[in-house]
């Protein structure tokens, strides 16, 4: 369903971005701004601004997330288009039109609106597979498990038949083609089998995003097939790094933490025992994307992973992950069994919630590992073991804390705590109490690219039009929308422009035009460009003049990129644009009268 630009406008304009965002974000004003921590990508310091007023807009000067009120919500909740203006549109008590729901209105609904359709019809046809004859080897697997009816039905599991496929057409017979269930994610295309499923033979798995829609599936061999766990690609609407199996029902866990762990029977067998807190990566590494949605939900995150090397491996890992989030971390110690699964069944509930209460902190999980490269029965090798432990020791920032782990590790380890202190501080000396080097963060950067400079002064002006619309006479008398460069830069000049002259200037509205992720992006940062401090009339009037020029400048190398050399016009156009240059250069440019 598409609304109409008036509706979502009165939608805009009655959800005021200030608001809206300060419910997921500490702001705080600064003059024209509000600031606070980029729920996009991780830092200490507030460089993610909200402009509320005329503008209405967000920007952060970190990762260069930034967009209107609606894609802030698309953004942070991971939702459609139309879904976060649906959401506004609740918020703001405002009626919109019914959907429409003839095959016509289906075909424009947006693409990723399509793809959620298609995995929902898909996981409801994997689940009624399940419990009909078809389904029995799956249905077997599951009660091997020693899962409830009702689990089952929690997590919506299924079951995909041993056929190639069945699943493509029962698509088809629900009207949708096959380059859209191959967009899905869900069948392949080759010359000899044609358009195929991607699952067959195994128990299904759906997975959910945080507002319970099916984004993806993973799927468990049934028997010895290879691979033994297939998971949906990423798709338009399923992007591993962003989501975690189970937190569409964890988010409701009153626990004040989530457990992560490996897979997604770990998950389901631990929800079945009431730790409806528990949720696990998509068949990935634990990224930081994860660990920064975790953040949203909870500020402690017990890591429950195999007793094997490969999991210590990766709870090391995510150790240091959580760390860079700023999330506090704790380890699950399963020994002697394996994962939380076979823990459960083999232990039952209340030694697991013991488990959960012992939960070792990340320092001596860390310790521990580091102590089995160690033979403790060689004085030598055990001293190079304490002074591991003191430089590890030296890593923490706060002198409370430090404090507090040199007594721990001491009587842990029996070691005086006199000696140990000292023995921390001469590698603190040596440190020079420098903050260790923070790992590379995996998350999103702002990409670094050589600034163009007339893109620049582009930019300037567009920011500078937007905070300060009184200056748009100022402007045009020197400047067009054609004297921006490249095509994007044109075609929202020409809408601000158009947007100023015709007195119903929204930034936001523009930027709602450009839906595609990368030019939504690129025209945020048009309307957000840092313009240097201007304090007196005379820095203003020379960075006006400045940006003036330079944009008149870019202009005519744009006119005499459009003609030929040889062209008689080329020649005149350079002499013109040269005199007018020259005058420019005489002329009193100022943004005031
Ligand atoms: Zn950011």
């Amino acid at each position: 369903m598409r609304y109409s630009d008036d509706i979502i406008e009165e939608v805009r304009s009655r959800n005021d971005i200030v608001d809206v965002i300060g419910q997921y974000v500490h702001l705080q004003k600064k003059g024209a701004y509000y600031f606070g921590l980029c729920p996009f990508h991780n830092e200490k310091s507030g460089s993610f601004s909200v402009s509320g007023g005329n503008k209405q807009m967000f920007y952060c000067f970190g990762c260069g997330a930034g967009g209107s009120v609606i894609t802030f919500l698309m953004k942070y909740d991971n939702l459609t288009f139309q879904e976060a203006v649906k959401q506004l549109a609740d918020r703001a008590g405002i009626q919109l039109p019914d959907e429409d729901n003839s095959p016509a209105a289906k075909q424009m609904r947006d693409k990723k609106q399509v793809l959620l359709d298609i995995n929902k019809e898909a996981a409801k046809y994997y689940y009624y597979q399940l419990r009909s004859p078809n389904g029995q080897k799956g249905m077997e697997y599951f009660r091997e498990r020693k899962l409830s009816d009702e689990t089952m039905q929690q997590f919506g599991l299924g079951y995909s038949n041993i056929t190639s496929d069945d699943l493509v057409r029962h698509l088809r017979s629900k009207g949708y083609q096959d380059s859209q269930i191959i967009e899905a994610g869900l069948a392949s295309h080759d010359e000899k089998f044609g358009t195929h499923d991607k699952f067959w033979n195994r128990v299904m798995f759906p997975i959910f995003d945080a507002s319970q829609k099916v984004i993806g599936f993973g799927g468990r061999v049934m028997g010895d097939g290879k691979p033994k766990y297939l998971n949906s690609p990423e798709t338009p609407i399923f992007d591993k790094s962003r989501n975690l199996f189970g937190l569409n029902l964890a988010k409701s866990s009153r626990a004040g933490y989530m457990i992560l762990c490996e897979g997604y029977m770990d998950v389901i067998a631990m929800h079945q025992a009431g730790f409806n807190m528990a949720v696990a990566s998509l068949g990935t590494a634990f990224t930081t994307g994860q660990a920064m949605i975790l953040k949203r939900y909870t500020d402690e995150v017990i890591l429950s992973y195999d007793s094997d090397e490969a999991g210590t491996k990766a709870a090391l890992r995510g150790i240091g992950i959580l760390k860079d989030t700023g999330i506090k971390g704790k380890v699950l110690d399963l020994r002697p069994h394996k994962d939380p699964d076979e823990f459960i069944k083999n232990e039952g509930k209340e030694a697991f919630e013991e488990r959960i209460r012992n939960a070792e902190s990340t320092f001596f999980f860390e310790v521990r590992i580091m102590q089995d490269r160690y033979d403790m029965s060689d004085p030598e090798s055990k001293t190079e073991f304490y002074r591991e432990l003191a430089k590890k020791l030296v890593e923490f920032e706060e002198a409370i804390e430090r404090e507090n782990y040199i007594e721990a590790v001491a009587a842990r380890y029996n070691i005086p705590v006199e000696d140990l202190r000292s023995l921390v501080s001469s590698y603190a000396a040596k440190a020079g109490m420098v903050r260790p080097a923070q790992r590379p963060q995996s998350g999103i950067q702002k990409k670094s690219q050589p600034e163009d400079g007339a893109k620049k002064n582009q930019r300037l002006l567009l920011t500078w039009l937007t905070d300060e619309p009184a200056i748009f006479p100022k402007v045009t008398q020197w400047v067009t929308p054609e004297d921006f460069s490249d095509d994007l830069y044109r075609k929202v000049a020409t809408e601000v422009f158009e947007g100023m002259a015709g007195s119903n200037f929204s930034p936001a509205a523009i930027l709602d035009h450009f839906p595609d992720a990368e030019e939504h992006s690129l025209v945020a940062e048009m309307f957000n460009t840092n313009l240097v401090d201007i304090e007196t009339r005379e820095q203003r009037k020379k960075a006006f003049r400045d940006i003036i020029i330079g944009v008149r400048q870019a202009g005519y190398q744009r006119q005499k990129t459009l003609l030929k050399p040889d062209d008689p016009e080329f020649l005149t156009k350079t002499i013109q644009g040269k005199k007018e240059l020259e005058r420019l250069s005489h002329a009193d440019i100022s943004p005031d009268d």
